[in-house]
């Protein structure tokens, strides 16, 4: 059976990180788990030892205090070669803040895109509020990135394409009309799939690798596809991805 790819989940944030792998596995899903500091990669690297059907990826989240510390990037650069994935990175303009803490997150994106191995992987990529700069400077540097949870204008989005970036699809997303809305837009072979759990919710509790077919009958429905079909497209966007 094809197995399904989910860009995005913080594996390491549920109480439970091996019954959240077991239960993708039985869902025949495979997972990126994302972290947010090198130092967060490095302990999740160690607690899953040789676990399979999961990358960790490595990650410099713009929201996080420990990112901001110094030695973060040097640490960061550091682990690089190590890891297959990177993420989460990004920008978050969320309200409040302000223009220097903007400046020291375009900085620290900024360096990890003028890197050259950091742009041979794939990339797993924040945007809260900072659609437009985020599209920008990902543009602006060839990379691998697949933009993670998008809200930002729809116009923006379109100007992502030509640049080959990508978009995750999670579950919150198929339930909102500006998902929605989203969804509909993107050309099929953009499209990947994400839980960006535990953070987004599905229904009442938190989300898991194992909704992922979930979205796919979503994805399925929106393409006037069946179920086999979507997941072997969603399969061969990830391949595509994984491949230099
Ligand atoms: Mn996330």
């Amino acid at each position: 059976m094809t197995r399904l790819l989910d860009t995005h989940c913080h594996v390491d944030a549920y109480p439970d990180p091996r019954q959240v792998l077991r239960d993708a596995d039985a869902a025949g899903v495979d997972v990126v788990a994302v972290t947010e500091t090198p130092d967060a990669y490095r302990r999740l690297r160690t607690r899953l030892g040789r676990t399979g059907g999961v990358q960790v990826a490595l990650g410099l989240h713009p929201a996080s205090a420990a990112a901001g510390a110094p030695g973060q990037l040097q640490r960061f650069f550091r682990l690089l070669p190590d890891a297959a994935w990177v993420g989460e990175v990004g920008l978050d303009h969320r309200p409040g803040t302000d223009r220097r803490e903007k400046a020291r997150q375009t900085a620290l994106l900024r360096s990890v895109l003028d890197h050259e191995l950091a742009r041979t992987r794939p990339m797993t990529v924040h945007s809260r509020g900072a659609a437009r700069e985020t599209v920008a400077l990902l543009s602006a540097a060839p990379c691998r990135a697949v933009l993670h949870w998008y809200t930002g204008p729809a116009g923006v989005a379109d100007d992502a394409l030509p640049a080959g970036l990508r978009f995750s699809v999670n579950t919150a997303m198929t339930r909102s009309a500006s998902g929605r809305a989203l969804i509909a837009r993107l050309p099929v072979d953009r499209v990947l799939c994400e839980t960006d759990g535990p953070y987004c919710r599905s229904g009442t509790r938190a989300a898991v690798p194992g909704d992922l077919p979930a979205v796919v009958r979503y994805l399925a429905d929106t393409w006037s596809a069946d179920v086999a079909a979507a997941t072997e497209t969603l399969a061969a966007n990830a391949r595509a991805l994984l491949v230099l």
